[in-house]
């Protein structure tokens, strides 16, 4: 399967905001942003006045970048979210909002979706006491997420248990205290998403 192989830190910069794709790292002075918070490239420091196609444009690329998906598995989720019923944008986020990757992040058994999407690709969590190694899965309300019995004793599991009162839930999600284990008890609210996305743009930019 392709993947970005290049800096994530550049796509930051692209977008010139913070899309937190590395963890920790994140939220110290090394950060990218804090250090060169202009475009990469030669000529990142002097880009002129966008186009409202560029804005949208942009705003589509913030999302996927944020949630790590290529482009044609985003615009599927899109055309998903355009078939249900509701508010296209608000629906569309929920489902990147649901995807399993992503609720692994969300719960905090991993630092970023990166790391969240391997751990899910390397049969490392189960939905429903079952094996899923699909980052893509959508996860429902009721579905019990955990960590799979054969790799609760790897290193990165066991200290995460160690310090893990620091992570904030939405509210969609729980967590079962001193276990590698959450539950989704409802669909993901707009504001649960907690992304720097203007959803409406990303609608326009597919409608056109
Ligand atoms: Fe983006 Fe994090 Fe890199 Fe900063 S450290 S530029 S927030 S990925």
């Amino acid at each position: 399967m392709a993947r970005y192989r290049d800096s994530v830190c550049r796509l930051c910069r692209r977008e010139n905001t913070k899309l937190f794709l590395k963890g920790e790292r994140c939220m110290t002075a090394k950060c990218a942003i804090e250090r060169r918070a202009y475009a990469p490239g030669q000529h990142g420091q002097r880009r002129g006045k966008m186009t409202e196609y560029g804005i949208q444009l942009r705003e589509k690329q913030k999302a996927r970048r944020i949630y790590g998906i290529l482009e044609r598995q985003f615009r599927k989720t899109f055309h998903n979210a355009e078939r249900k019923k509701g508010i296209t944008g608000e629906i569309f986020l929920q489902l990147l909002e649901r995807r399993l990757d992503n609720t692994i992040y969300r719960l905090g058994f991993a630092s970023n979706r990166v790391q969240a999407r391997q751990l899910v690709g390397h049969r490392h969590i189960t939905v429903n006491g079952k094996l899923v190694n699909l980052p893509s899965f959508t996860v429902r309300k009721g579905d019990v997420i955990e960590v799979a019995a054969k790799s609760k004793k790897m290193k990165h599991f066991v200290e995460l248990l160690e310090k893990r009162a620091a992570i904030t839930l939405p509210a969609w999600l729980s967590i079962t205290e001193g276990e590698l284990k959450g539950q989704v008890l409802d669909d993901p609210k707009p504001e649960d998403s907690r992304v720097p996305v203007r959803e409406q743009l990303i609608v326009e930019f597919y409608s056109k």
